[in-house]
């Protein structure tokens, strides 16, 4: 996977993550939910996003705050930390041939000047009626739908 080899240069994917969001940010209005243009986005996310960092389209992404690695992999799908077992060489107690992403995460959380400082910020529960939907058309619309008043997207 060569995309996926990108993942070793998290210092660049959160300054491409920044600028997608300043990209599409003046483009708010016309990219509603459920509009043709939010379509043909989750097929563009699904495609780049899936290729980069097998994104299962979750329609939250919290990346930039978890080391550019996306806490949907996991197994357990926690979004909060690693559970009590990680293996002793860092590898994942379902997946031992793998390793933990929340290792994996923290490393690179360390290689990220703008945002690596987000990885201990608690995340919100998950929203699963946004599943397959975009999370870039989510982000500049629905985040007071995305968590209870109070939570820090
Ligand atoms: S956090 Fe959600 S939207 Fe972001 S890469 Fe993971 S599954 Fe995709």
């Amino acid at each position: 996977m060569v995309f996926r080899g990108l993942q070793r240069y998290p210092h660049i994917l959160e300054r491409i993550y920044r600028s997608t969001y300043r990209i599409l940010k003046p483009f708010q209005r016309w990219l509603s939910p459920d509009s043709r243009i939010e379509s043909l986005l989750v097929r563009l996310e699904k495609i780049s996003k899936g290729a980069l960092f097998d994104c299962r389209m979750c329609g939250q992404c919290v990346l930039h705050s978890t080391g550019m690695t996306c806490p949907m992999t996991c197994p357990k799908n926690l979004r909060n930390g690693p559970c009590g077992g990680v293996l002793p060489d860092g590898s994942c107690e379902i997946l031992p041939d793998k390793p933990c992403i929340w290792v994996q995460a923290w490393e690179r959380s360390q290689r990220m000047p703008m945002y690596g400082k987000e990885i201990i910020h608690i995340q919100a529960p998950l929203n699963h009626s946004l599943q397959e939907t975009s999370s870039w058309v989510n982000d500049l619309h629905l985040k007071e739908k995305m968590a209870p008043r109070g939570w820090d997207l």
